[in-house]
């Protein structure tokens, strides 16, 4: 099969002259891969299509938040009645507390929650209020996770930051940077260490429920627990960012699989069904420090907008019922079980992460634990791999540094496909290394 990206291929030219890299977000450009991105025309269920009508089976799900898959038809049907009744007023609705209702039924520690747009207004918002809480400066941050683009949280981030080697991004004060502090993912000792030098002029700890942009790291046992004694001991808060982990890592995201109940947390992707919202939440003695309740101020004109709560709302209704769960979990494991086997079966010793619906495949023959040792994975086996399976009309992010997700809409036919290209993909990379050897 020889696959053509010709109208994607001008389109992206075209695309450039307008948009910086030519696209809205970066990961999006295929730039480190080295390849120009297909551009889509559609999507319904697992599959999505590019202009070129190249119909791929699709393992990115607009990086996390399809968990349905694309174009539900009962999504649809709610989204088209709401936009009749009108797309937003910027006065509140019965839509806003039947969601915060829901939100808590999945995460018992959202006493109270704030809707907002994107998930990283959500972390940026947490932020704010665990500072104006505490009257505290200070917030703790680990190499390699992402908390979306906001100034304090571009320091030594993960995701695009990582792919595109700026985890540091230019256009942060020095100032706001040194309010930062930043430290190894699973290493307790490095927090504790740390806490004994600053503890008592940090407001927050913020850590993802799994590290999920550096690729899937999960944290190793006693992790979470430990750094929830430490922000107890020191009167800081935990702020667990599940916006890519909830409802991924399990039914009440990774703070449920761990045992950890979070000070704040904060919520985006699933929680859209596919439309931009995010959130944050959590202790209500916290939460009615935040405007009008309290002080600490925070405000969105489109803020719990009705398109994108409507979304959610059929999105986690649909996510109540227990079996869809073991449904997600069964699939992506015959998923990942398949990339190993087809893996070995090339002669390749890599790295297979899985939690719930997310997962990675690390191109390194060592445990990856952190940042360090996701970066020591070898970035062009991958590309090779990411080419051969885009080649092969499956479509997976473009990064080494991202996760792969799983949909209800997924069909067996689905994994059993996407296994086959595997199998071929991994002897293009065994292949590639053996020519690079000789
Ligand atoms: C995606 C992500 C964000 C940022 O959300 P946006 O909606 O892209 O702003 C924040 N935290 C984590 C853990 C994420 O994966």
């Amino acid at each position: 099969m020889l696959m053509q990206w010709t109208k994607s291929a001008a389109a992206f030219a075209e695309a450039k002259q307008y948009l910086p890299g030519g696209v809205n977000s970066p990961v999006r450009s295929f730039r480190n891969v080295d390849m120009t991105p297909p551009f889509i025309a559609s999507a319904k269920g697992s599959h999505i299509t590019d202009i070129d009508g190249n119909e791929y089976i699709d393992y990115v799900l607009s990086w996390g938040p399809m968990i349905l898959g694309h174009a539900d038809e009962e999504v649809c049907q709610a989204l088209a009645a709401q936009a009749q009744r009108g797309t937003s007023y910027g006065a509140p609705t019965l839509l806003e507390t039947e969601i915060a209702q829901l939100l808590q039924d999945f995460f018992p520690a959202l006493e109270m929650v704030r809707l907002v747009n994107s998930g990283t207004e959500a972390t940026m918002s947490a932020l704010r209020l665990a500072r104006g809480f505490t009257g505290r400066s200070k917030i703790v941050k680990f190499i390699g996770c992402y908390h979306g683009h906001s100034d304090g949280l571009l320091v030594k981030a993960g995701s695009g930051a990582t792919t595109f080697g700026v985890p540091d991004s230019p256009g942060i004060p020095a100032e706001i940077a040194a309010d930062t502090l930043t430290i190894p993912y699973n290493d307790l000792a490095a927090a504790q260490a740390l806490f004994a030098a600053q503890g008592e002029d940090i407001a927050a700890v913020i850590i993802e429920g799994v590290a999920g942009n550096m690729g899937l790291v999960v944290p190793q046992d006693g992790y979470m627990k430990g750094l929830k004694a430490l922000t107890e001991q020191y009167g800081a808060l935990l702020i667990i960012d599940e916006v890519m982990s909830g409802f991924r890592a399990s039914r009440g995201g990774a703070q449920a699989t761990y045992g950890v109940r979070p000070d704040l947390m904060c919520l985006g992707k699933v929680i859209g069904g596919g439309l931009p919202v995010g959130a944050f939440g959590g202790r209500r003695d916290v939460m009615e420090h935040l405007a009008p309740a309290g002080n600490v101020y925070q405000a969105g004109t489109l803020s719990g907008n009705p398109l994108a709560v409507t979304a959610g709302l059929v999105t986690l209704r649909r996510l109540q019922d227990t079996a869809v769960f073991a449904e997600l979990e069964a699939k992506s494991e015959r998923l990942c079980d398949g990339l190993r086997s087809a893996a070995e079966q090339a002669g390749l010793s890599l790295q297979h992460h899985r939690i719930g619906s997310m997962f990675t495949v690390f191109f390194s023959e060592e445990p990856v634990v952190d940042y360090a040792t996701a970066c020591r994975s070898r970035l062009d086996e991958f590309a090779v791999y990411f080419k051969a399976m885009l080649g092969q009309e499956i479509y997976l992010a473009p990064s080494q540094f991202e996760c792969g997700f799983m949909s209800l809409a997924h069909s067996e036919a689905d994994i059993e496909r996407t296994i086959v290209a595997a199998t071929k993909a991994f002897e293009d990379v065994a292949e590639y290394r053996a020519a690079r050897m000789r």
